[in-house]
């Protein structure tokens, strides 16, 4: 009989050689647990998914409710589908007055590729500006606008009209001109090793997009519902988008992603073609479900009110020579470490001994620290310590 590993490793396709290759059962709060009932702290979320922990039981109650509705039933945006409608009213509440229309995908990367495909119908415009560094996700468009060559290169042709200003480099702002379609910009980028701009930075990048008529689309897709201490990271910086992107967190645990725009930029999906952006399951009922349900959990137990004390408590523990820097805001955290080597091998024990961290895409010296919002301050120092505990034993 083949073990399950030699199962995944055959059937199950692989992007890389070096998977992580645990094993779970089951997940509570901020534990996954392997079949031994060995308890590992989630202290990546998922990558920025889990804000609330796993198996929160008021997302779980609104899911099984759900299913035993209704499942899927038509493509997105033909039938009136109550948890669509009570999700994206909920939202909406939350929003900046702008926001006032929410456009419901299956994931990130989708809501990337709507929310470009709305800003060059919107405005009649082709050219896209992103940033060096930056991830917006994985296919084609998102691709397009991914801002580091090594992972791309082997793709092309891709979206033609792309330039890459510098992230927080107040001097590329001159590039964004009348003929810019958009700015696609995470608000904290993340997958760069977690990097935090100017407030100056982002008010000029605002206001020249305002003033060139270039809609800003904020990447909020790791930053949102409580990540940054905020519910949106825009917050920090008295901006608001023209287009908004979450994921991620936005389902609870469950796959949706969203653009939110203006009733009138959203208008132009539905004229010159009708059928702006098409996706069969964009939205699913189950995912809208409980997404509303872990959004009332995050604003009932005012879970972002704790992030900063939190924050605080991470940085005056993680304190050692041979970490050189904790960039980030919140719980969207990155400690430097000298280089790849040495941070894969903290990693690698941290993991062993029960923390589970990791790197980022593009800035591989740096350890992700990104634990659900529940986390208390005693989970944190156990997680600290370990961390730690691996730091001295490479240094
Ligand atoms: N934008 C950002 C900032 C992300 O971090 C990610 C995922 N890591 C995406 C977009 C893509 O989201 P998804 O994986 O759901 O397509």
């Amino acid at each position: 009989m083949p073990t399950l590993r030699q199962l995944f490793l055959a059937n199950n396709a692989q992007t890389t050689d070096f998977p992580l290759l645990l094993e779970f059962e089951r997940a509570e709060g901020i534990y996954l647990y392997n079949s031994e009932g060995k308890a590992y702290i989630d202290l990546i979320s998922g990558i920025g998914v889990s804000n609330l922990g796993h198996s929160n039981p008021k997302v779980i109650a609104a899911i099984k409710q759900q299913v035993d509705k209704y499942m899927h039933l038509m493509v997105y945006g033909e039938y009136v589908q109550t948890p669509q409608v009570k999700f994206a009213e909920k939202l909406i509440s939350i929003f900046p007055k702008n926001l006032q229309s929410v456009y419901f995908t299956n994931s990130g990367t989708e809501a990337v590729e709507g929310a470009l495909k709305l800003a060059k119908r919107y405005t009649g415009r082709q050219q896209i500006i992103a940033c060096h560094n930056s991830y917006h996700g994985s296919t084609h468009g998102a691709l397009s606008v991914m801002g580091n060559e090594e992972y791309k290169q082997a793709y092309r042709p891709l979206l033609p009209g792309v330039n890459f200003i510098r992230f927080n480099n107040t001097d590329d702002l001159s590039q964004i001109t009348e003929e810019t379609a958009c700015v696609i910009i995470e608000t904290v980028q993340g997958e760069a090793g977690i990097r935090v701009p100017d407030i100056a930075y982002i008010q000029a990048l605002r206001a020249k997009c305002t003033e060139t008529g270039t809609l800003l689309i904020l990447d909020e897709i790791q930053a949102a519902f409580g990540r940054t201490g905020k519910l949106f990271g825009f917050e920090h910086f008295g901006i608001v988008p023209d287009i908004l992107l979450l994921a991620k967190a936005l389902g609870g645990g469950m796959p949706v992603g969203a653009f939110a725009a203006s009733h009138t930029i959203m208008s132009a999906l539905k004229e010159n073609p009708i059928l702006g952006h098409i996706t069969t399951f964009g939205g699913h009922p189950v995912c809208c479900a409980a997404g509303l349900a872990a959004l009332e959990v995050l604003l009932d137990e005012k879970l972002c009110d704790q992030v900063a004390e939190k924050e605080a408590l991470i940085r005056s523990l993680l304190v050692h020579p041979s970490i050189k820097q904790i960039r980030g805001k919140g719980l969207m955290l990155a400690a430097e470490l000298e280089n790849f080597d040495l941070n894969k091998k903290i990693i690698d024990r941290c993991i062993e001994n029960g923390v589970i961290v990791d790197w980022f895409l593009h800035c591989s010296n740096a350890m992700r620290i990104a634990p659900p919002l529940i986390i208390t301050h005693d989970e944190i120092r156990k997680a600290c310590e370990v961390i730690l505990e691996a730091v001295e034993f490479y240094s």
